[in-house]
């Protein structure tokens, strides 16, 4: 975790054990009670020096009015419509007829629910801070004594940084060796990848992407381009969801009406208390106010549960999914397989078979690639020296050892390697190939994830339709199916296959959600309606991800949909709610059957009762707990 990562968490932490009381800003709440003070005083007869303008009432309209007046200039400036405008406009009509009483009122009103609408979001936000930590923090840095992971905070100006394919580039610095490409979208906004030999620049917070590259560190920390994504991921928090515009054009929309309604009722009835009224009792502020909170609450409860939803607005897609597609390996299986057999053609002994694997994938992600290394090492192998690294994703990789071009990988790779059908249970077969000769093939077992089948049980219950996209062979795919009970298979597929196989869905007028973990997942990640990464998975995967599993769990995923399936009846519950309250009382304030101050009463009312609705889905404040789902 980078400095200022742990300074987020810290300075929130802090931040989470203020009482409700301590997170009130005084200056609002003595402001509040002040304009209140005055309406009482004026009510009860101070109305010095003169009845028709007292002073404490104009005192008291200037002091409350002052955050109302900034924040409708704000909104007249950037040409919108607001609750703030209506309700100055309400405000001053009502003092100019002398009502003033009403006025304060009515201010006094205005700015108990701005106080209320703070305190929601300030809760919400809090919990959304705590995923900072979600930042990668450990690096492998190049010793005298060889590679040692090293917390990322710890990495200093001139150490050299050791990047494998798929990882995220965590310094700003010079390539010294290997050749890869590098997205750095996230940096630069230039959204093609730039090639990366020895002398390239690159910058923290870019992907590697197909090769492994060393880097000499220029820029580390809160100086490097990592430390101002720590910034920007800090403002996306602060800066409004999305479906907040939508909420937004609405609240301006009942505005406009209700100013509509009131110049009617003025035309017709000539009533200038019923036409306040009319005002006033619209606004629709429990749509303005209780969006964003529904919004922000989703996100921090399902933080909590484990998983971290990037953008209010795949909140809303997930909502509406219908499909759930799976990759494999590392996703339903654990990723961490083991060697259960070694078969050699007879070229090779199996030890210097699985050496020459093994050396291919020293710099490997993927996780069959993992376990030969870790064998290899189980058994004292000693690896050779590789080069010319390249991963092909989804097939395996090739490099160069002792001068011969080793390929690892399934049989797109390892053209001549023989259908494996006598495979034990799960295994997957890696077939080795020799200078283009199949030399022979490696048997990995992996185990399922202990969470899954429960998972998908869930969601078939809940209407979800399950499937599998995985590159693996289909045997091994079908068993990993139905041992999980999931609806449908497509196996040997290629990364562009995957992609194919998830616009076909959408294409059939299908929402689909893609949990994956891979470097050959992210192009499926990224297109489908909701990509879903897990946590234990490459960087460029969560990177492409709209949500990550943190803890690669996917019973956080059926508690995820649920939460933001319960979301989206909450916020259409105040939409509807909402409209109808404003409409009710716009008939009945244009009848003048509804006085001003009866009409304040009911639109802050009615916004608190949205906001306390919307504030269902703030988490419980314990941290690290799993939130029940219920
Ligand atoms: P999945 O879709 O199940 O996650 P991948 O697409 O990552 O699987 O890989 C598909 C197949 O490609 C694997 O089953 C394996 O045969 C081969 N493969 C991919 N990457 C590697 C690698 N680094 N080393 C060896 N084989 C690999
Ligand atoms: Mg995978």
């Amino acid at each position: 975790m980078s400095v200022d990562a742990r300074t987020a968490t810290h300075v929130t932490s802090g931040a989470r054990e203020r009482s409700l009381w301590g997170r009130i800003d005084r200056g609002d709440l003595i402001r509040t009670l002040f304009v209140a003070a005055c309406a009482v005083a004026v009510a009860l007869g101070a109305t010095w020096p003169w009845p028709q303008v007292p002073v404490i009432a104009v005192v008291g309209l200037v002091v409350g009015c002052w955050p109302i007046a900034t924040g409708a200039w704000e909104d007249v400036r950037h040409r919108r419509m607001s609750m703030e405008l209506s309700m100055l406009i309400a405000i001053v009509a009502a003092a100019a007829i002398g009502e003033w009483v009403t006025s304060l009122v009515i201010a006094a009103f205005v700015l108990a629910a701005e106080i209320l609408e703070d305190l929601s979001m300030d809760r919400g936000r809090d919990a959304l801070t705590d995923l900072m930590s979600f930042l990668p923090d450990t690096v492998q840095v190049r010793t005298d004594d060889g590679p040692v992971m090293r917390p990322l905070a710890d990495v200093q100006e001139g150490d050299t940084v050791i990047v494998a394919p798929g990882g995220r580039i965590p310094v700003d610095g010079v390539v010294l060796f290997g050749r890869s490409s590098a997205d750095q979208s996230r940096i630069t906004g230039e959204s093609w990848p730039v090639d990366l030999s020895p002398g390239s620049e690159v910058f923290a917070g870019s992907i590697n992407q197909i090769g492994a590259v060393e880097v000499r560190a220029e820029r580390v920390g809160a100086d490097s381009s990592y430390g101002r994504i720590v910034d920007a991921v800090r403002q996306a928090q602060s800066s409004e969801p999305p479906v907040q515009r939508l909420a937004d054009r609405l609240a301006a929309w009942l505005v406009y009406l209700a100013l509509g309604g009131a110049v009617i009722t003025y035309v017709v009835t000539r009533d200038l208390e019923a036409t306040i009224a009319v005002v006033v009792v619209a606004g629709a502020c429990g749509i303005a106010a209780g969006t964003p909170l529904a919004v922000l609450a989703a996100i921090a409860r399902i933080a909590r549960a484990g998983a971290f939803v990037k953008d209010g607005a795949h909140l809303e897609a997930l909502s509406a999914v219908d499909t759930v597609v799976f990759d494999k390996t590392g996703t339903l299986t654990a990723g961490t397989p083991s060697v259960v057999e070694v078969r050699t053609d007879g070229m090779l002994d199996q030890d210097r078979l699985l050496t020459f694997a093994a050396s291919a994938e020293a710099y490997s992600e993927h996780p069959l690639g993992k376990t030969m290394v870790a064998s290899a090492r189980t058994r004292s192998l000693e690896l050779f020296p590789a080069s010319e690294f390249t991963y092909e994703p989804g097939c395996g990789v090739t490099a160069v050892i002792e001068g011969h071009t080793v390929a690892v990988g399934n049989r797109t790779l390892v053209a001549d390697a023989p259908e494996v059908v006598d495979a034990p249970g799960i295994a997957s077969p890696v077939h080795v190939g020799v200078d283009g000769a199949y030399a022979g093939t490696i048997l990995l077992a992996d185990v399922i994830r202990p969470t899954p089948r429960a998972a998908i049980a869930e969601f078939h219950r809940r209407g979800v339709r399950t499937l599998i996209l995985t590159g693996d062979q289909p045997a091994t795919a079908q068993a990993v199916a139905a041992e999980l009970g999931i609806d449908d298979v497509r196996a040997g597929l290629l990364p562009e296959q995957k992609l194919s196989a998830i616009d076909a869905e959408r294409e059939a007028g299908r929402r689909v959600a893609m949990v994956g973990d891979g470097v050959n997942d992210a192009p499926s990640l990224a297109r489908a309606d909701v990509g879903i990464a897990m946590g234990s998975g490459t960087d460029i995967a969560r990177e492409s991800a709209d949500i990550v599993l943190i803890s690669s769990d996917l019973s956080d995923l059926v508690h995820t949909l649920h939460v933001a399936r319960r979301a989206r009846r909450i916020v259409m519950a105040n939409f509807v709610g909402t409209i109808a309250i404003d409409l009710v009382g716009i008939v009945l304030a244009s009848f003048g059957l509804l006085s001003p101050v009866a009409a304040a009463f009911i639109h802050v009312g009615s916004e608190t009762a949205f906001i306390l609705n919307s504030a269902r889905l703030i988490p419980r404040r314990r941290v690290g707990a799993k939130v029940q789902s219920g």
